[in-house]
């Protein structure tokens, strides 16, 4: 898949007229155009080097700040699977240490950083490395105010960005040549794979892999998985959590049906029935929905809404109309959001839950109706920090927080007697957990 821009309003939140908007691209500069030099026009396109090159073929790397929207360990992965598609066609192997000294030094930084290349913000420079051989040889940086994603074009990939930069710090220069790796611009490009021009670049300073096999073609498509979903999946190389022993990111009742939503997964259940197939990734329902998000809801108009730090998505059905767009449009200073609720039979008050404090929303004007949150005492008997809210079609309210839930009646305007109890046991069934009332 391809597309040349990521996402519409890319450069959102940015001033910068849209006449003058830039694509997203690497921040290392091209060289200009020399009528001899190795980058001559009389010269046939192809890979270009920066004149530096390893004098060794074990490289260690180091990270050493990462990106807010992402977990750590999905971070390392996608750096570890950015350096592969090099170490695959070279002699290279890349070995992460996490003190001392490294050869290749990552960071996620802003704005001016130290080396008089300046991120600007979002979207514009994406990231930008320096060759072997210069004074900062090794150095990788990504422009921290970028929305990084991972397996999905609902931001800058990731895996993309690095495995281009990487290709500087190894001493490849951008290429000319179009759907190559090396190329200055950020293109959204599944699965990820050298161009021919690239892997001709890497193995002129490098040469081939030690014990290169007898090349198949189809290995040069490993390892990355047919398509987005399954990249996603691979990537994560999370265990399916159980229901029955887990807290729950959020939860929401949609099309009358009610989903429970933890990290990928989702579980469905119809008239109080888990559904057959369930737990299922949530991105089979809601294609580009984020690997765990905060919270739900639907509102009057069937609309969903997923929140996931400072943004927000909606989906009619299983098809995204908007997002990702920041929260602070909603007029919510605070994120992330822990939870949503939608409450009341006109479907039309919506709140949001977050440290002790909660919001009311109007979905119809997409406005907070204050910004100063009110007290979370208002809701008695709710405990001050909460995972997750739904309302039922009886119009009480649930809130959830680890292993439990608590029961709000509408009417009397507090919990129900006998709050809190346990989710696992009410909604899945699953035995008692026999330590819960130690
Ligand atoms: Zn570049
Ligand atoms: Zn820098």
């Amino acid at each position: 898949m391809e597309t040349g821009v990521p996402i519409k309003g890319f450069s959102r939140g940015t001033d910068r007229p849209a006449a003058s908007w830039n694509p997203p691209r690497c921040g290392v500069p091209d060289l200009p155009t020399l009528p001899d030099g190795q980058n001559g026009r009389n010269r046939q396109k192809r890979f270009v080097l920066s004149g530096g090159r390893w004098e060794k073929t074990d490289l260690t790397y180091k990270i050493i700040r990462f990106p807010w929207q992402l977990v750590n360990t999905k971070v390392r992965r996608t750096i570890a699977e950015a350096l592969k598609v090099w170490s695959d066609v070279t002699p290279l192997t890349f070995t992460e240490v996490h003190e001392g000294r490294a050869d290749i030094v990552i960071d996620f930084t802003r704005y001016w950083h130290g080396d008089n290349l300046p991120f600007d913000g979002p979207g514009g420079i994406l990231a930008h490395a320096f060759f072997p051989k210069t004074h900062r040889e090794g150095d990788v940086h990504f422009d921290y105010d970028e929305t990084w994603t991972i397996g999905n074009n609902l931001g800058t990939d990731l895996l993309q960005v690095a495995a281009h930069e990487f290709g500087h710090v190894l001493g490849l220069q951008h290429t000319t040549v179009s759907k190559s790796l090396m190329s200055p611009f950020y293109i959204f490009r599944y699965p990820l794979s050298l161009s021919e021009d690239d892997k001709q670049g890497i193995q002129y300073l490098y040469g081939k892999p030690k014990t290169d096999p007898v090349p198949a073609p189809t290995q040069e498509a490993e390892p990355n998985p047919p398509d987005i979903e399954t990249n996603e999946i691979t990537n994560v190389g999370s265990v399916q959590p159980d229901a029955c022993d887990t807290d729950f990111d959020a939860v929401s009742t949609i099309r009358g049906e009610l989903f429970f939503f933890k990290s990928h997964y989702v579980w469905r259940l119809r008239n109080g029935k888990l559904q057959a197939g369930y737990p299922a990734l949530a991105s089979r329902h809601w294609q580009g929905i984020p690997s765990s998000i905060d919270a739900a809801f639907e509102d009057s108009l069937g609309n969903i809404w997923f929140f996931q730090g400072s943004q927000y998505w909606i989906y009619d059905g299983e098809r995204r109309v908007s997002g990702p767009a920041s929260i602070s449009e909603l007029g919510l200073s605070a994120s992330p959001v822990q939870a949503a609720l939608m409450w009341g039979t006109e479907k039309n008050k919506i709140y949001f839950f977050k440290g002790g404090s909660y919001w009311r929303f109007n979905p119809s004007t997409r406005q907070v109706e204050t910004i100063y949150p009110r007290r979370m005492a208002d809701w008695r008997g709710i405990p001050q920090e909460i995972d997750a809210a739904f309302q039922d079609e009886f119009g009480f309210a649930y809130f959830l927080r680890g292993l439990l839930y608590w029961k709000f009646d509408p009417v009397q305007v507090k919990v129900l007697e006998g709050y809190p109890r346990q989710i696992s046991h009410d909604f899945f069934s699953c035995a008692p957990s026999s330590n819960f009332f130690r």
